[in-house]
């Protein structure tokens, strides 16, 4: 005689996939950590950084050049505000409309493999 197979419970419900929410440091606004311009805190200073998630971070609205202000900044991140205002706004000019071309670093990777 075997024991009857324990069913897994078909009743719990599916967990919904939890989306970290992260506030701007400008305006305060609560948004998924997708729409934010991240920040990170380095012994330089704090840098605009892509990709990298080491030590303490900061997020800006990324479609929201509002947040980007020197005054809104300061508030946040002090004497380096000009300075942040400054790549922030560059970074902005760099990016473009919807003309820009997307990061081409797979092509350079493939020409460095030529002999
Ligand atoms: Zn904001």
């Amino acid at each position: 005689m075997s024991a009857p197979v324990p069913t897994p419970h078909p009743d719990r419900p599916v967990p919904e996939r939890h989306v970290p929410e992260r506030t701007c440091a400008a305006c305060r606004r609560k948004r998924p950590q997708s729409d934010f311009l991240r920040l990170t805190r380095t012994p330089q200073g704090w840098q605009l950084l892509a990709g990298r998630r080491q030590g303490r971070g900061a997020y800006l609205c990324a479609d929201s050049p509002a947040c980007w202000q020197e005054k809104k900044l300061r508030r946040a991140f002090g004497a380096q505000a000009a300075r942040l205002a400054g790549e922030l706004a560059e970074r902005r000019a760099q990016a473009g409309g919807p003309g820009a071309q997307p990061d081409r670093r797979d092509t350079l990777y493939s020409e460095t493999m030529t002999p």
